[in-house]
């Protein structure tokens, strides 16, 4: 947690003012068993979020926070927060000079893909992600060079570098769509193997014949529940609704109630009547819904993502000040247009979407 130890700039009125307005939200969140919020844990971080919160006037800056990271970035300084690509078209949106991307760096880049004339920062330059950073653009290069009749389709929780060599990217609530309507037989499928196993069942399910290829990239967070414990749980708990995102197991999707993104298991919970809700996702996402629907009750299940829990008040606080050259995400242009292109045609064959799909991780 974010202690403040310098001398405050705040009066001690300013201090409790945001200590309440923080304890409002934050107050609501019961599944994080490392630590509990109460007046005076939000009077601790009160002074760094007000200091953020200026500092983001003074430096014409957004910080968009993906729902994973810590509830006091969600609650305490984000200007949006949601999915990377909602975020990334957040960005684009607000037109602002400087864009502070509390997530995974390659919600980073994507972030700089669609908005190239903002400087976009990241708090820490080491906070990967297991499946992006599975596969370079040469590791893609060798495969495509295997299967020149593939169509190459991306998942969008990929570096830029992998969206500069595909066809077509893809977020987890358009993957079927995009998938079932390319005229190829044969989809060289990137880097999420979990994801293009739920692929091969859901084309399956359409009667669509489609050769499916993919790499070996997994989500830590999402490649490791236990089947078990559904079971386990519908038996103490009747009623109660699983729920799982595309980068899980077939154990665990072929079990779930509701399979979807991450906007999309929102929606789903916040709709659906039912006594006790498990979340098979990070952690991050429960406490948003608690927050947001308190009257949901969860049993425990989620994890958490060690990148993203590498985003902190401090770090967004000292990139705001003054960023480092590692923080700050630099393409080149002709690279940045290749990776656009792909993300362009998502749209393009996504026909009828609305401009903001909520989905990766
Ligand atoms: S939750 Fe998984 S996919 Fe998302 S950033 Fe963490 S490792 Fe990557």
């Amino acid at each position: 947690m974010a202690i403040a130890t310098e001398i405050s700039p705040f009066s001690q009125q300013e201090i409790e003012n945001e200590a309440e307005r923080l304890l409002n939200r934050l107050m609501h969140i019961e599944c994080d068993s490392r630590r509990s919020w109460n007046i005076d844990t939000c009077r601790e971080i009160a002074p760094l979020t007000l200091e953020i919160n200026q500092l983001k006037a003074e430096k014409d800056a957004v910080i968009l926070a993906h729902s994973y990271v810590e509830p006091e970035i969600v609650y305490g300084v984000a200007d949006f927060s949601g999915d990377s690509y909602m975020l990334s078209m957040k960005a684009k949106q607000a037109n602002a000079k400087r864009i502070v991307f509390s997530g995974v760096v390659f919600m980073a880049e994507t972030a700089k893909i669609l908005s190239p004339e903002a400087e976009v920062v990241v708090p820490d330059r080491n906070s990967g992600c297991s499946l992006a950073d599975s596969l370079t653009g040469s590791d893609l290069r060798k495969m495509k060079s295997m299967y020149p009749d593939a169509a190459v389709v991306c998942y969008i929780n990929s570096t830029a570098e992998v969206k500069a060599e595909c066809d077509v990217c893809v977020t987890s609530s358009n993957v079927y769509k995009i998938v079932a309507s390319l005229p190829q037989k044969r989809i060289l499928f990137v880097p999420d193997r979990l994801m293009a196993e739920n692929i091969r069942i859901e084309m399956k399910k359409l009667g669509i014949e489609k050769e499916i290829i993919s790499s070996d990239g997994t989500c830590i967070v999402h490649d490791q529940f236990d089947p078990n414990l559904i079971s386990e749980a519908r038996e103490n708990f009747p009623g109660l609704k699983v729920v799982s995102h595309p980068e899980c197991t077939l154990n665990i999707t072929g079990k779930s109630d509701y399979v979807g993104s991450t906007g999309g298991m929102m929606q789903y919970v916040k709709n659906t009547d039912a006594p006790y809700f498990m979340m098979l996702t990070e952690c991050g996402l429960v406490e948003r819904i608690e927050v947001e629907s308190p009257e949901k009750r969860f049993i425990s299940g989620c994890k958490l993502c060690p990148f993203m829990k590498m985003n902190s008040l401090e770090k967004i606080r000292d990139v705001l000040v003054d960023p480092r050259q590692e923080q700050i995400v630099e393409l080149e242009e002709d690279l940045r247009l290749r990776a656009l292109r792909s993300i362009d045609r998502m749209f393009e064959i996504a026909e009828g979407e609305p401009h903001q799909p909520n989905k990766g991780c």
